[in-house]
């Protein structure tokens, strides 16, 4: 049999630190080796996959529009893209009425940065501290985790960081140049952080009395990972801007940003050239027909309940805390929690880090309740 892990490291110009396993198959939660190990997978594609692995009605839109029209130029109208775009904007508040496509959430936040100081003339960000919002020039500028920015300083300047939940650094840190504020709604790379309703609430009545826009990165708490379809509608909140990505089409690459009225388009001067093709646009369609049909914000919110109960973190000694909004999980240890992963590896469970200490769980949101289980079971075996 070919070495598959071989050829990659041979080949591939690798940034990712990689776990010695090759996944060749996957099908609802479970992803399988090429030595027909089954794993259940709370790795998600980093969060992408919520509605399964290869999911049918997904992969039955991709062979119809595939046979069809893979591509199309943002130049030109299309149909599948237009059923696409009213059906986001249509999940969405009122307020945001139109939707930029892109392909990753890093374009997604570039765009949101590039519309704000198009629309503003402004060019300050204030963003909080341990966020993470992608790893193109801009976006990783609004980035504070320090080993992803340091290596590639100088960065766009005009970002400044306050702490994340902190409304009066906030703040003082909005200034006459001041074109947004970026926040997550619960930081994800940064260590499954929850933000706090208050702290939302101040934000969005400082940005409406100072005319600063206000963008809200839901790239990993979007479509229904935590309990609702966005995680800002657990604030009630109204951003002016929402940067969506990893779960909008089922495991197809797609970004986008939903923009209010607030946001001016710059028509001609920003672009992209896959962004918005049919192929993806047909994905994220049934990606988000399931995600409504089988309720899974209702799942979601339900399934991390319980499995939080069925955790019971309390008789973990290894374990300071447990972080958790539906199914976006974090298991804050008092040690490092890399060994940890590679034992829930050995056990069939593949789960994430968020930052040295946490143990990041973003499993499907079509698990099972025995997965649950299982993977439960295998985080009190390995952290006894
Ligand atoms: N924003 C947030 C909140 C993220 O979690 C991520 C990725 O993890 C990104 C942006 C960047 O997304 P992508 O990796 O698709 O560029």
């Amino acid at each position: 049999m070919t070495d598959h892990k071989a050829v990659e490291d041979a080949f591939a110009f690798n940034v990712f630190p990689k776990r010695d396993l090759v996944i060749v198959r996957g099908k609802g939660a479970t992803v399988w080796d090429r030595d027909g190990k089954a794993y259940i997978d709370c790795i998600a594609g980093h969060g992408i996959v919520n509605i399964g692995h290869s999911n049918e009605a997904v992969v039955a839109a991709i062979e119809e529009q595939a046979s069809r029209l893979i591509t199309c130029s943002g130049v030109l109208y299309n149909d599948t893209r237009a059923r696409l775009v009213e059906k986001l904007v249509g999940l969405a508040p009122a307020r945001l009425k139109r939707a930029f496509l892109c392909n990753s959430g890093t374009e997604s936040v570039e765009a949101a940065i590039k519309f704000a100081r198009f629309t503003t003339k402004k060019t300050g960000f204030v963003c909080a501290m341990r966020s993470f919002h992608g790893r193109t020039l801009g976006a990783l500028s609004a980035t504070h985790v320090p080993k992803y920015r340091e290596p590639f300083e100088p960065l766009v300047p005009g970002f400044s960081f306050v702490p994340f939940n902190n409304f009066d650094k906030l703040e003082k840190a909005v200034a006459d140049d001041t074109a947004a504020v970026m926040l997550e709604v619960v930081q994800g790379e940064g260590g499954v952080h929850v933000g706090e309703e208050d702290f939302f609430r101040k934000v969005q009545k400082l940005c409406r009395e100072r005319g600063v826009l206000l963008i809200i990165d839901e790239v990993q708490t979007g479509f229904c990972r935590t309990g609702r379809m966005f995680a800002f509608e657990h604030f009630s909140l109204e951003p002016d801007m929402v940067c969506l990505a990893k779960a909008i089409a089922g495991g197809v690459p797609m970004g986008a940003v939903l923009c209010s009225d607030a946001v001016e388009a710059p028509v001609g001067r920003h672009g992209t050239t896959f962004g918005g093709n049919p192929l993806a646009c047909a994905a994220s369609i049934a990606a988000l027909d399931f995600m409504i049909e089988k309720d899974l914000a209702a799942a979601a919110a339900e399934k991390g309940e319980y499995f939080e109960k069925n955790l019971d973190a309390g008789s973990l000694t290894k374990v300071r805390e447990v972080r958790r909004l539906g199914l976006m999980i974090g298991i804050e240890l008092k040690e490092k929690v890399k060994p940890h992963l590679l034992s829930l590896m050995e056990q069939g469970v593949l789960a994430l880090p968020a930052g040295a200490t946490v143990l990041r769980l973003l499993p499907p949101l079509t698990i099972t309740h025995e997965e649950l289980d299982t993977v439960a079971s295998a985080v009190r075996k390995v952290l006894r």
